[in-house]
């Protein structure tokens, strides 16, 4: 084999794994290489969903991204619509998942649809929500976390504010993002329902693979039969591990993937 020719996994393989993390940090920003990162975005906090979820990912030595409403384990079934009518994890469960390497965050204080409501209004059930995951969730910081908004709907006016509060918000927009920059803080997504997604997340990754370098990221809610557009358990496993193989993909719960920022 030519020098000029030794791949960048030859290379690591010579250098040993000292220089794995250092190398694999800089491989963000080699110029002409591919690099697709994906997030899945789980809302809700369906309980049943969120353990088996948290379980497949852990499969793979992967992270997953798990969103929960603030107060949603404080009511009961009856007061909730027909997408949230299953029970919900509490802050119990949602310590253990985020102890085992997950991302746990907010998804709003009530899953009110903030933009239905004045600004002011929206502030107070905004900084209710912070107020509960200061108190419930170990390590939580909001400046270090991002909001992900009930029904991707936000305005101007709100994304402005929550900049003050959150490092990113997760909203309405195109779902394909740049790479993570220095400063990106507004982040579109996709989603899929009321029925199951699986044909169409599957459609959303292919189509986004086979374009240029970014970040889809899709929000996808409970696993078989809870919440609005679920996706099969079995599907997302598979999903997995056929990502998890693939060289310029990278699967990652949003904060870990703004922290490859180049
Ligand atoms: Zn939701």
């Amino acid at each position: 084999m030519k020098r000029n020719h030794i791949s960048r996994r030859d290379t690591l393989k010579i250098l040993g794994t000292g220089s794995l993390g250092v190398l694999a940090g800089r491989a963000f920003s080699i110029p002409g290489k591919q690099k697709h990162l994906i997030t899945l975005s789980f809302d809700d906090g369906f309980e049943k969903s969120s353990i088996k979820t948290a379980e497949i990912y852990e499969k793979y030595g992967l992270s997953s991204c798990i969103n929960v409403i603030a107060s949603a384990h404080q009511k009961s079934p009856g007061e909730t619509d027909a997408y949230h009518q299953w029970p919900v994890g509490d802050f119990t469960l949602w310590n253990d998942i985020k102890r085992r390497g997950h991302e746990i965050m907010p998804h709003t204080y009530r899953h009110a649809n903030l933009t239905q409501m004045s600004l002011e209004e929206a502030q107070v059930l905004v900084e209710k929500c912070i107020d509960v995951f200061d108190q419930e969730l170990e390590g939580f910081v909001a400046e270090e976390s991002v909001f992900n908004l009930a029904y991707n709907a936000s305005t101007p006016e709100l994304e402005e504010w929550l900049r003050l509060k959150f490092r990113a918000i997760r909203t309405h927009g195109d779902h394909v993002n740049p790479l993570p920059y220095k400063g990106l803080y507004r982040l579109g997504c996709t989603s899929h329902g009321p029925d199951n997604i699986n044909i169409h997340l599957e459609n959303t990754i292919n189509k986004f693979l086979e374009g240029p370098s970014g970040w889809l990221i899709y929000n996808t809610h409970g696993l078989d039969d809870e919440g609005w557009g679920p996706v099969s358990a079995g599907f997302l496993d598979e999903l997995l591990d056929r990502l998890n193989g693939l060289d310029d993909v990278h699967l990652l719960p949003v904060i870990p993937a703004l922290d490859t920022m180049q």
